[in-house]
């Protein structure tokens, strides 16, 4: 893959004050993060270009460098302090791919400023050499604990060093029989996962520090778990409402009653009116589903369902009757009479 021109990458002229190249490497940053979009491959492609043109730009002899002799220029001896040392930083590569960011310089208080405020203070830690791939997985939680938060387990299989060896590949001359040669072995690991209050299907959580150990002493990735709500029998969540159907009787209907609803809070008191009508809905203010991202708690929205005495009877047909005869219109005159 060709690698695309650094001032292009970050959309700034190629005389562009270190200012401006802070600033708009802030504002692609904080759309590109990792955090921001889990999972989203290309999304880290173009973060790590970004970091990447970032750490050459915002030095002035490296971007001399760079200026002159283009990507030759900052690794060819303007590497400050990394030597032949290949570093990585950000999110991890995607697979086989990617240019190595070698003689980068690392530099924490940097990520921290920039990602401090938008993720708790979390960016800044050890984002560094060697670090560990982030990796994904996926369970399926019960519909109580999406809604009101609780845990779940994972069996993964997670990449670590090499003990053996001490990921070296090779113990003296002899290839590592544990990992064979790679310095890596994958070990059966159970993590487990805070589901948080609210949990949508499909979404994601992100457990950090549980993706792939890094080698030598660098930090962990991170593990993204996509959540598959299981459907209830009952309750049906659409958006942060809960909605489900109520029976009620021909008399609550016509004279109004107060009538037990669940919730998934449990049961509410309720007060549907005189002359509610069948499938009407009713709403329940702030009954719903905690949004995890707006804080905010939808409603309950139930229908009800008015029911008739299965079995049949003379007194059921003359109170039946009797209601008949209390219609204002025939309850089909507003009908079309066909196409
Ligand atoms: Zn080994």
């Amino acid at each position: 893959m060709k690698k695309r021109d650094y001032y292009e990458v970050l959309g700034v002229s190629r005389d562009a004050p270190e200012a401006d190249i802070k600033k708009a490497y802030r504002r692609l940053a904080r759309k590109l993060h990792p955090d921001v979009n889990p999972g989203d491959k290309n999304a880290q492609k173009k973060f790590q270009e970004v970091q990447e043109a970032y750490d050459v730009l915002r030095e002035q002899d490296k971007r001399r460098a760079y200026d002159r002799f283009g990507h030759a220029g900052p690794s060819m001896g303007f590497d400050p302090g990394g030597g032949g040392r290949q570093e990585r930083r950000g999110p991890s590569p995607p697979p086989g791919g990617g240019a190595p960011f070698e003689g980068f310089q690392f530099d924490p208080a940097d990520l921290g400023d920039i990602f401090g405020n938008l993720f708790g203070g979390g960016g800044a830690r050890g984002r560094a050499r060697e670090q560990g791939e982030d990796s994904s997985g996926s369970i399926e939680v019960p519909f109580r604990d999406a809604i009101l938060g609780g845990f779940a387990s994972l069996s993964l299989r997670r990449e670590k060093e090499c003990a053996r060896c001490d990921g070296k590949g090779r113990i003296g001359r002899e290839l590592c029989p544990v990992c064979r040669g790679s310095g890596r072995i994958a070990e059966a690991e159970t993590v487990k996962i805070r589901i948080p209050e609210g949990t949508e299907n499909g979404g994601t959580i992100r457990i950090p520090g549980k993706g792939s150990e890094g080698s030598r002493g660098g930090a962990p990735g991170d593990l993204y778990v996509t959540v598959r709500v299981a459907p209830h029998p009952y309750f049906e969540r659409l958006g942060d409402d809960i909605h489900g159907i109520v029976p009620v009787t021909v008399k609550e209907a016509y004279a109004g009653a107060e009538i037990d609803v669940p919730t998934v809070h449990g049961l509410r008191r309720a007060r549907i009116p005189p002359g509610s009508q069948g499938r009407q809905k009713f709403r329940l203010r702030g009954q719903g589903v905690k949004n995890p991202r707006t804080g905010q708690t939808g409603d309950h929205i139930y229908t009800i369902r008015i029911m008739l005495p299965k079995t049949e009877t003379p007194a059921g047909i003359d109170a039946a009757t009797l209601l008949d005869s209390l219609y204002e219109k025939p309850v089909r005159s507003d009908l079309p009479k066909g196409l």
